[in-house]
């Protein structure tokens, strides 16, 4: 862990044992150049903390990179805990009250908000700690929903890519494959489908899939078979690295344009889509919606407010696009360029 910590580019570290669960917690604060660092709290059980702390430093690296991308005034920060196996109800929440405690420490530095292995219901707990979190609305008792604002974020993005490789961000006929229903799938081929596009679907879990199929008239795909099937959007919204070197030969589409972090398997992925002309929409920036309304909604922002700003990834994705397209590179280098010039330009304005 010493090496790993000595090689990071990041800011602070902060790491603690909870001998209570069993659990390590780590908390990554990567750049905080243009705001306090907002980043999911992640809970999984790891080989060895080692990983835990590797993946919160990933994670937080691609929050700075998110917030940068999409011009957001926050900085990059994630917390992951890394337990030995599922804790109890009691267990759980003393584990979360702890992380809340840690958070509160930092005053403002770091919030924290839902991410894998988390529930709103569990920020909620968080809270009872410390004022520093996302995803639950306390002045009403309720869970906040990033899924649509992802989803909407997506349905820009895509629209954002059709204009660049078919001329035109119209989607009605353009057949779009979404893989994974849920949070977000659902909400993004609800969107796709009153577009007039033609929605293809698929779930690991097929029910899930046929029955949001027979609501929309939408056709389904089974889980095997979407990396072979002819559309003109793949959107992934199921999990991460499904992007990698076997898939990208045999992808039948024009774009990847989806919600999952992660997407790519190795950055090298851009390339290879680039080469077969397949336009990469960057996930850090295409599924940045969500990320977006839980500060603004904290702020007490309207939902109108946050749609208008989440719209505006659609925009920030054609610049990408048209620098990539300018430079004949993928649009992943143009958007990590991105990141690095407006990181820049703020340490220098300091
Ligand atoms: P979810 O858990 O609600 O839904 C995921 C769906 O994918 C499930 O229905 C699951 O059965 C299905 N699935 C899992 N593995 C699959 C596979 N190999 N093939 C096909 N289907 C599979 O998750 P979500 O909140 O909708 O998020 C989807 C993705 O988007 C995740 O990678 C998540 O990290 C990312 N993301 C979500 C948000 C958000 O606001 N929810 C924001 C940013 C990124």
């Amino acid at each position: 862990m010493e090496q790993l910590i000595a090689s990071w580019s990041g800011e602070v570290v902060i790491s603690a044992f909870d001998a209570d669960s069993g659990a390590w917690i780590f908390i990554a604060i990567h750049d905080t150049t243009l705001g306090p660092a907002v980043g999911g709290c992640r809970i999984r059980v790891y080989p060895k903390p080692r990983d835990a702390l590797l993946d919160a430093m990933r994670l937080a690296e691609g929050m700075t990179a998110k917030w940068a991308c999409i011009g957001f005034p926050l900085g990059g920060g994630k917390s992951v805990l890394a337990i030995p196996g599922v804790p109890e109800a009691e267990c759980r929440g003393r584990l979360l009250r702890r992380l809340g405690r840690i958070v509160a420490s930092l005053r403002g530095l770091y919030a924290c908000g839902p991410d894998l292995g988390t529930t709103p219901e569990d920020m909620a707990v968080i809270q009872e700690e410390t004022e520093y979190v996302h995803g639950w609305d306390r002045e009403h008792g309720k869970p906040v929903d990033p899924g649509p604002f992802t989803a909407l974020g997506v349905f820009v993005g895509i629209r954002a890519a059709a204009q660049r490789v078919f001329g035109s961000s119209e989607l009605a006929g353009r057949r779009v494959l979404v893989q994974g229903v849920g949070d977000v799938g659902v909400p993004l081929a609800g969107m796709l489908a009153d577009a007039g596009a033609e929605v293809l679907l698929s779930d690991l879990i097929a029910d899930r899939a046929r029955s949001l199929g027979h609501e929309l008239g939408a056709s389904t795909v089974p889980a095997g078979a979407v990396y072979t099937t002819p559309c003109d959007v793949y959107a992934p919204c199921a999990v991460g690295a499904t992007v990698n070197a076997e898939v990208v030969p045999s992808l039948q589409c024009r774009i990847v344009a989806g919600s999952a972090n992660n997407q790519l398997d190795r950055p090298d992925d851009a390339e290879g889509l680039h080469a077969r002309g397949i336009l990469y929409a960057p996930d850090y920036v295409v599924n940045a919606g969500g990320a977006i309304s839980l500060p603004m909604l904290r702020e007490g922002r309207t939902v109108e407010a946050v749609r208008d700003r989440v719209a505006r990834i659609g925009q920030t994705l054609g610049e990408i696009f048209d620098e990539a397209a300018a430079a004949g590179e993928s649009p992943l280098l143009a958007a990590d360029r991105r990141v690095r010039s407006v990181l820049e330009q703020a340490r220098r304005s300091r």
